[in-house]
């Protein structure tokens, strides 16, 4: 059943070429890299579907934005604009920019979490859960059943659990210093949260008085979902819906390389502009990031991404930018291949464990996908599986994730219809041969945390 590709609300002024190597080139390139895909040069992919993080096409209202820029050190006009354009959006009184997400969240969870402290979430995305861990606390995952089972076509599987959720809080209540609500969830497949479970997980933290996090990377496709599927939402519109997600947590994190389109960014907020909690950010942000009215980013960057913030949440670049995840989904279907369906926002998260039913989660599944995706037709994804989760932080154990996912993440505004199609021929091809793929990889060497960017790999002999 073929779905209708929306087509691009916008035109293309400036392109870029792309190589497409031999099959013998990238089999030579992917020893190189020890099998990680990471390893990989950009110019040797010629699809790149490794991150939809900071690999947006920018607008001409953003590229005029970078020539105006004000870089003063301290109080630049372009850090006025963001902190406007912020408020604006999310209806918080204090907003620090920072250079991407991950900054936020080591500014931050210090600040919230320490040794024998817990952080609980629908779902941590990996460097979330790194901050979380390097604060000395420990992460618990919450997300709601139906995300373990790909093939369910449930709305709002992102959502948090919130029965279990309440039995944590009545089990740790005390332990427990931070409650993470990733919108979307990335790690379920950038499956969304709807508006009801922000309400019920906001009125239970404040009955435990613990403070809620957003993390925010995709504020804007979230939101396009609730209005898509939650009926009291239908016609609201989607700077509306933003606000009132916001208005359910006290504090947000945000990587700005994701829904806001800019190559490099990330805001911190916080709702209550007289917290605690403000100085202790601005004082962290100056030592780890620069001095607050910058945090990180250049005059040039916070225009660009006050633009963006704005270009994200338009109704027809949303209804394109989902529609593009429903063409590809809508391809993959009529292929036989399961994905985590329906179809999130930034992305299809192929069910490799059902490809490849035969290579267990210590033979890393959804890496084995990417591997052959790179080899099939120079398309680089990457593993949201056992070999992205890594060890138990106590025990050192190899860790079984809830899925083995192959994540094509899809750049916004960078690929076209053809593109797609080319990536759904090439999963059909492996599907094709996905017998003859015996064995997985083994690690040979890893970092003690965030492992899946930096480790080497090896095939392990048939
Ligand atoms: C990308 C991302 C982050 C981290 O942001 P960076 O900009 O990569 O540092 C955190 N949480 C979620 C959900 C993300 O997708």
């Amino acid at each position: 059943m073929a779905i209708k590709y929306i087509p691009e609300p916008f035109r293309i002024k400036s392109v870029e070429p792309l190589c497409m190597l031999t099959r013998e080139e990238r089999e030579s390139r992917l020893i190189e890299a020890k099998y990680n895909l990471f390893g990989l040069k950009g110019e040797d992919c010629a699809i790149d579907l490794l991150t939809d993080s900071g690999t947006g096409a920018m607008s001409t209202g953003q590229w005029a934005g970078i020539m105006r820029g004000d870089e003063a050190y301290a109080g630049a006009a372009s850090y006025e604009k963001l902190i406007d354009t912020a408020r604006d959006l999310f209806g918080y009184d204090y907003i620090q920019p920072v250079h991407q997400g991950r900054a936020a969240e080591k500014v931050l969870f210090p600040l919230l979490l320490s040794a024998g402290k817990l952080a609980l979430s629908n779902m941590f995305f990996d460097t979330t859960r790194a901050h979380v861990e390097l604060a000395g606390a420990r992460c618990i995952d919450c997300v709601v059943e139906a995300a373990r089972h790909p093939a369910e076509r449930a709305r709002f599987k992102g959502n948090m659990d919130v029965p279990r959720l309440e039995q944590l809080l009545r089990e740790h209540g005390g332990r427990v210093g931070l409650i993470v609500m990733t919108i979307t969830n990335n790690s379920a497949g950038g499956q969304p949260v709807s508006m009801q479970n922000l309400r019920e997980v906001a009125a239970l933290a404040r009955q435990y008085g613990i403070p809620v996090c957003i993390d925010a990377a995709r504020y804007a496709e979230n939101a396009y979902f609730i209005q898509r599927d939650e009926a009291e939402y239908k016609d609201v519109p989607i700077p509306r819906i933003v606000r009132e997600m916001f208005s359910h947590a006290d504090l947000f994190t945000m990587s700005a390389k994701k829904d806001a389109i800019v190559n490099m960014g990330g805001l911190l907020g916080v709702r209550d502009g007289a917290s605690d909690l403000i100085q202790g950010i601005r004082t962290a942000c100056i030592s780890y990031e620069g001095f607050y009215t910058y945090g990180g980013l250049s005059g040039r960057d916070m225009e660009a991404l006050a633009v963006g913030l704005r270009e994200g949440i338009d109704e027809s670049y949303l209804r394109y930018r989902i529609g593009q995840m429903e063409y590809l989904g809508g391809l993959l279907d009529d292929a036989g291949i399961a994905y985590q369906s329906p179809v999130g926002g930034h992305g299809i998260f192929v069910d490799a464990a059902a490809l490849l039913p035969h290579i267990p989660y210590t033979e890393y599944p959804g890496q084995v996908l990417a591997i052959e995706l790179y080899r099939e037709a120079g398309i680089r994804s990457c593993d949201i599986g056992s070999y992205m989760l890594g060890n138990d932080p106590d025990t050192g154990k190899q860790l079984q994730a809830s899925f083995e996912f192959t994540r094509l993440a899809i750049p916004r505004r960078v690929y076209t219809q053809a593109h797609l199609d080319v990536v759904a021929e090439a999963l059909s091809e492996i599907k094709q041969r996905a017998h003859r793929i015996t064995r997985g990889y083994r690690i040979t060497w890893e970092p003690p945390i965030l492992r899946h960017f930096q480790s080497s790999l090896e095939p392990i002999a048939a």
